[in-house]
């Protein structure tokens, strides 16, 4: 069969710059299809964070990473905006990387069978080989798949800014560009591209309805035939307490002591009571609406009356950061409340803590569930999108399950499910051997990255 030759754009990508999800994605998907025999390309702005020198690198076995450099748009700290909001050029900075991304493959002489798009960021790429680029015979048989992370960022500019583009004014109109008379890039990435996927089976079927289309829902019904869901991996070699030089101790299932030491050692760095037999529950996340976190603030002073101890990990919207403040403020002795992005301190907290809680109100993967699983952290999570495709119901009589979940948004429904988890941890036995079960799920990329190459080779017609 012939090598596909496919070049994958973000606006971010682990380990050179990361917000969130989209950049474990971006760093790892790309090192299990070049593993299965793609072609496989990346290409990312190179943001002051990328501290190489010259314009590509490379990760995995020689996967060629490829920077788009300027110092205008992107010699800048943060990658999309700073505590003031959304930079007010995001349009000019990333109109300017999808052109030259474009740019790049003819410059580099790879002419892909694919260019493999992530949100709003790339989604001109898509409007452009289908209007500016159309007749150009490099990419001639070039198509694109457009994966939609996250559909409620849709990289929405006032209409007036729609020249920066390039593109012909006319295209500004319901099919294509415009959503209630502003520009939206993540419409335009649906309407263009040749397939349209998503990160989670449940997810793609959920984007087609009121509730999690965003506005977006009749365009996508439009497309429905071209859209799929493919369960997000991760990457093993990042996430493995059995190697993972971040974590106090390394373990493995053999050895789950040493997930313990681990949580005393978290305990003692946290300022906590040391006592491995306190729960201890975590959160890792963006300070977003979508988090659940409201649930959260709702169920926390009865939970945090009860023997457990609470560390958080999370940044983002101040309504938060002043909430948690708070709640450190109330519960001093057992809470730990860490407002900052620390890629250090969160692999510590997977491997220390007994919970991890997800209650999302919408998630179109996640990845937190997965890396609990690894680090035998038992995920207490709303059924919904990658969660509902990831996570079972724990059964204590036949032992199957692998967390515990619930499934209304309401406070009585988490704090529900947070109760039965902890009743069980009382269990030891039960509990350790729950914990030594999920350590033994697989959700590496080696199922997923066939599935996008399945998708691959649709797309191409092969
Ligand atoms: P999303 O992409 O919506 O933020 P995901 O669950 O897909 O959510 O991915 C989140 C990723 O970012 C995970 O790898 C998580 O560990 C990491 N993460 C989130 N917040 C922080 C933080 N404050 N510090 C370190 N890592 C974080």
């Amino acid at each position: 069969m012939k090598i596909l030759k496919v070049l994958l754009a973000s606006s971010e990508v682990v380990p050179f710059a990361k917000t969130g999800g989209l950049a474990d994605v971006a760093g790892s998907l790309p090192l299990a299809l070049g593993e299965l025999g793609v072609d496989i390309r990346v290409i990312m702005p190179k943001y002051a964070s990328v501290k190489v020198k010259g314009n590509y690198a490379t990760i995995g076995k020689g996967v060629k990473v490829y920077f788009v450099e300027n110092e205008d748009w992107f010699d800048r700290k943060e990658l999309y905006g700073d505590k003031f909001g959304d930079y007010r050029d995001n349009l000019d900075r990333f109109a300017f990387f999808s052109k030259s991304i474009l740019e790049r493959c003819q410059e580099e002489d790879f002419s892909p069978d694919i260019i493999h798009c992530n949100d709003w960021q790339t989604a001109l790429v898509p409007a452009y080989l289908n209007t500016t680029h159309k007749y150009e015979p490099f990419f001639s048989k070039t198509h694109a798949l457009f994966t939609i992370h996250n559909l409620a960022y849709q990289g929405l500019f006032p209409k007036d800014e729609f020249p920066k583009t390039g593109l012909d004014q006319a295209l500004f109109n319901i099919n294509y560009f415009e959503f209630y008379d502003k520009v939206n890039l993540m419409k335009a990435g649906i309407v263009y591209s040749d397939a349209i996927s998503t990160v989670s089976p449940t997810y793609a079927k959920e984007i087609l309805t009121k509730e999690f289309g965003c506005g977006l829902e009749g365009v996508l019904k439009r497309r429905q035939d071209i859209l799929s869901g493919i369960l997000n991996g991760i990457d093993y070699k990042a996430w493995n307490p059995e190697t993972d030089s971040r974590i106090f101790r390394k373990y493995s299932a053999e050895d789950i002591d040493g997930k313990y030491v681990n949580k005393e050692m978290l305990q003692k760095e946290a300022a906590l009571k040391v006592d491995r037999d306190i729960p201890m529950i975590g959160i890792i996340s963006r300070l977003a609406d979508q988090k659940g976190l409201d649930l959260v603030a709702k169920i926390i002073d009865d939970l945090l009356n009860m023997k457990v101890q609470f560390i958080l990990l999370g940044t983002g919207d101040n309504r938060y950061h002043v909430l948690f403040e708070k709640m450190a403020k109330a519960h001093p002795k057992n809470t730990s409340i860490n407002l900052k992005f620390d890629a250090t301190l969160a692999q510590k907290i997977y491997a220390g803590c007994d919970l991890f809680l997800i209650p999302s109100r919408y998630e179109p993967c996640g990845l937190g569930q997965m890396i609990s699983f690894k680090y035998g952290t038992i995920p207490v999570v709303r059924q919904t999108g990658g969660l509902k495709d990831s996570v079972r119901e724990f059964d204590l009589k036949t032992g199957a399950g692998s967390g515990f979940t619930f499934t209304d948004y309401k406070p009585e429904a988490l704090f529900g499910a947070i109760k039965k988890a902890l009743s069980i941890y009382q269990n030891k036995d039960a509990w350790n051997s729950l914990v030594k079960s999920v350590m033994g799920l697989d959700f590496s990329w080696k199922a997923s990255a066939k599935e996008y190459i399945k998708l691959y080779r649709k797309i191409v017609g092969a």
